[in-house]
């Protein structure tokens, strides 16, 4: 496939699909894409269509034998291999597989390869038995992007695709930051960042696409409290921190429903506690953790300091110490506007509902690439109706239907095609559904 020149533009056009101005489009055999250059998108979504039963064989294959996160090594080859390209470079335990033209600029999908630490509890002959679990739907996202890579690779696109295999998306510290910013990626030329998640509170059939922030930024905070031990049956003696801690969870509560404006959203959780070895001693010290979620970045800073202020002002009232010490985490994921623009009409060609319901304050590592790419999140729907207590993401017993491995290809065609369609000089799209 080659890059089109400046005499050449894709344009999205009235009815949703693209077509070259200019002259046609190559494909990576050198062969003319001419004739079907007005039905892009089709196109490639027949032919992914055709690549279906090859990828939800290998949704069962990965799904069977996850890996952890910083361990996908074999995942990462396998998918590598699927798309045709074994010896794909890597970053970390990642792989970057770069479909046409080897350089110029070009469209990158990511897809996630690592599973949680969760024994898996869904009644399927292919479910894992190795205490890793894909719970999150990233087997998902791996076989649907192995079909888009085939569908782009045998077709032909307006633009490179790079698939970017991305690892460590459920732990710390985050893979996507190996590549952003690695010089294998940068080398690729990226100008748009396509994401897509299954999302079981989106029914099947819809797909959330939304401009602007839709995943807050989030951070980890420990609070140590710090008191003096000593016997339980003496307490004048200790300065007891459980009691402090106990104080601290409580007051913490007031810094989201009380100085945080309410237009806002914001969440700060304490997960754990942890204090004491033994029932009749006052321990010395008590250590509590959390996570603060914040969509402002103002909001994230007055909050880190309002959190060690309250922490430590209410320990002292128990003649104890706090200290809050933070880890930050991912930045908002804040979506492009015009290739959320653009993503929402190609959807709605490509048949799905297009809403942009879904904000939350979940966190994704794909926030990173937002804050140095043009970058976009797309929330496929896997929900079933009538189905409201089905067990959902990171849940040992979720697991999207087998269409879901169709539904999100497609979804990932469409926000293919329309990033193209946003990169490529003098592009047009047509203009977004009405809100439903
Ligand atoms: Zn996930």
């Amino acid at each position: 496939m080659t890059t089109p020149g400046a005499h050449m533009a894709w344009r999205v056009t009235s009815n949703g699909y693209g077509s070259w101005q200019g002259q046609a489009a190559v494909t990576a055999g050198g062969r003319r894409a001419a004739g079907s250059a007005s039905t892009v998108l089709p196109a490639l979504l027949e032919a992914a269509g055709q690549e279906v039963p090859a990828a939800v064989a290998l949704r069962r294959e990965l799904h069977a034998s996850p890996e952890l996160g910083g361990h996908e090594t074999r995942t990462a080859s396998r998918v590598a291999a699927a798309l045709g390209d074994p010896d794909a470079p890597s970053v970390t335990t990642g792989r970057l597989v770069r479909i046409g033209a080897a350089s110029g600029p070009s469209v990158a999908i990511r897809a996630e390869l690592d599973a949680l630490p969760l024994t898996e509890q869904t009644p399927v002959g292919w479910a894992s038995q190795n205490g890793a679990s894909h719970s999150c739907g990233h087997d998902v996202h791996l076989a649907a992007l192995s079909a888009v890579g085939r569908a782009v690779r045998r077709t032909g696109g307006p633009l490179p695709l790079v698939a970017v295999l991305q690892p460590r998306e459920e732990s710390h510290p985050s893979g996507a930051q190996d590549l952003v910013g690695s010089r294998q990626l940068e080398a690729q030329d990226v100008r748009a960042m396509i994401g897509v998640h299954v999302h079981p509170h989106v029914p099947r059939g819809q797909v959330s696409v939304g401009p602007g922030p839709v995943n807050a930024a989030y951070d980890e905070v420990t609070i140590t409290v710090r008191g003096r031990g000593g016997h339980a049956a003496y307490p004048h003696v200790t300065r007891d921190p459980v009691i402090a801690a106990a104080h601290v969870i409580v007051a913490l509560q007031h810094l989201i429903s009380r100085r945080t404006d309410p237009m806002h959203p914001a969440v700060l959780t304490i997960g754990t506690v942890h204090a004491g070895t033994a029932a009749n001693v006052v321990p010395g010290q008590a250590v509590l953790t959390g996570s603060l979620r914040t969509f402002e970045p103002t909001d994230r800073e007055s909050l880190r300091s309002a959190v060690s202020a309250t922490a430590g002002a209410t320990a002292e009232a128990y003649e104890c110490t706090a200290q809050a010490t933070f880890t930050q985490g991912e930045p908002v994921l804040d979506n492009d506007p015009s290739l959320a623009a653009a993503a929402a009409a190609c959807l709605a060609q490509a048949g799905f509902g297009v809403v942009d319901s879904l904000r939350s304050c979940g966190s994704d590592d794909f926030a990173y690439y937002c804050v140095r790419y043009p970058s976009l999140m797309m929330f496929a729907g896997v929900g079933q109706p009538g189905t409201p207590d089905a067990p959902g993401l990171h849940h040992p017993a979720f697991l999207p239907r087998e269409e879901a491995v169709e539904d999100v290809a497609r979804v990932m065609l469409a926000g293919y095609v329309a990033a193209c369609s946003v990169v490529l000089p003098g592009a047009s799209v047509p203009a977004p559904p009405a809100p439903r």
